[in-house]
């Protein structure tokens, strides 16, 4: 987002402190982080756990750094989540709560298919050995293929991706892997910077790509609608989601066996488990941190102590998440309180604009810049009109819209 803001002392502190991670095998012996998410990605459940305590080991020795910033942090954040996103976060997380046994469900399929024996935080990002981790091509041919595949579901969506491989698309060295955007010219266009490993491009990672683009593509429209104008909290994450969607739809569709289609399926699983189990558990864990943070000193043992137990909730007993508290950086940064919902909202209705294309075919341009239009509002009312509703989201309005997770993991 263009929006200059001053970066807050706390949220810097917290960045140095990132910076300064450095990390080792068992060995004692310095490791790249990037080579450390590449090892939660593999199929060899050994070489995920090694990566996992290696990870661990390394943010924990500065546990109590961490925890003395979320305390400030906290301190500075407003807490009224319904002001801030112009919606009532409590009936979306009662109908996401409901899909959780199923997702649990699901998580432990895939935990037997991918040699973990039961479900183990660290085989979140695990990749099913055989959907689509094969066949890597170099980055050029990727989005070639992308470039088709948009535009088969999303009028303009080859000539859009040719035209920001052309010079808005750039590989860099990343600390921790993190995909993102940004504008490298105060005010100019915004360009994607993804991490060094997209030089070769994995059927399973041209979703990532595709979510960037979507960030791409939408700022883009934004400068023609609303240029400098605020934007809300569902818009953020929508349209990027929502190309992601049609890309894995494709995959999925194209997979010729039964058998591939279910570990595409299991691979997918990653996105549902961040988006629905883990950003719903973060929001809570956050609300908790504000509020205890608004009565006094947050010690170390206090904010552990309750990310556990809120963890423990989402994701069942021993979910050995230790560590992800301090890697959230959203948490750190005052300017934007629960900033997860965004990623939860967008989920949900990107969903529905992935079942729009799927039944009603190919979307044109015009009803592309409708949908980005209906969600640059704060609230939720200029989508609620296009459905004909008028009244607030209910729970039974979101569990709607998870109807397709449902039935891809029942
Ligand atoms: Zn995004």
């Amino acid at each position: 987002m263009k929006k200059e803001e001053k970066v807050p002392e706390v949220y810097e502190a917290y960045l140095r402190l990132c910076r300064d991670i450095k990390y080792a095998d068992a060995a004692g012996d310095a490791v790249s982080a990037a080579g450390l998410f590449d090892g939660l990605r593999s199929a060899d459940p050994s070489e995920r756990s090694r990566a996992w305590d290696s990870l661990c080991g390394a943010w924990n020795r500065r546990r109590h750094d961490f925890s003395a910033l979320l305390a400030r942090a906290s301190a500075e954040k407003n807490s009224d989540v319904q002001e801030r996103f112009g919606v009532d976060p409590a009936p979306l997380l009662a109908a996401v709560g409901d899909t959780r046994e199923l997702l649990l469900r699901a998580l432990e399929r895939k935990a037997e298919r991918i040699g973990a024996g039961k479900f183990r935080f660290c085989d979140i990002w695990a990749r099913v050995r055989n959907a689509g981790a094969s066949g890597a091509v170099p980055l050029p041919a990727a989005l070639a293929r992308l470039g088709d595949i948009l535009e088969r579901h999303l009028e303009g969506g080859k000539a859009f991706v040719e035209e920001v491989s052309a010079g808005r698309l750039h590989l860099e060295e990343q600390a921790v892997d993190c995909p993102h955007c940004g504008t490298p010219v105060p005010g100019g266009p915004v360009h994607a910077y993804m991490p060094l490993r997209f030089g070769e491009v994995r059927p399973c990672d041209l979703p990532s790509l595709a979510h960037e683009l979507g960030h791409v593509m939408h700022c883009d429209l934004l400068d023609e609608l609303a240029p400098g104008e605020p934007v809300g909290a569902v818009f953020l994450e929508t349209f990027s989601q929502f190309l992601e969607g049609i890309v894995w739809l494709e995959l999925f569709g194209g997979a010729e066996f039964r058998a591939l289609r279910g570990d595409l399926l299991l691979d997918k699983l990653t996105e549902e488990t961040l988006d629905l189990l883990l950003f719903p558990a973060m929001l809570e864990f956050e609300g908790r941190m504000v509020a205890s943070a608004g009565k006094g000193p947050l010690p170390l043992e206090a904010v552990e102590g309750a990310y556990r137990e809120i963890l423990g909730k989402w994701f069942g007993v021993s979910p050995e998440g230790t560590w992800f508290w301090m890697r959230s950086k959203t948490l750190y940064d005052p300017r934007w309180p629960f900033r997860d919902l965004t990623y939860l909202l967008g989920r949900m209705v990107s969903m529905e604009l992935v079942q729009r294309v799927r039944t009603g075919g190919k979307m044109s341009r015009e009803e592309y810049r409708q949908a980005v239009a209906d969600t640059i509002s704060t609230d939720f009312s200029g989508y609620r009109r296009r459905q004909g509703r008028a009244s607030p989201m209910a729970t039974a309005d979101w569990a709607e819209m998870l109807a397709p997770v449902r039935d891809m993991f029942k």
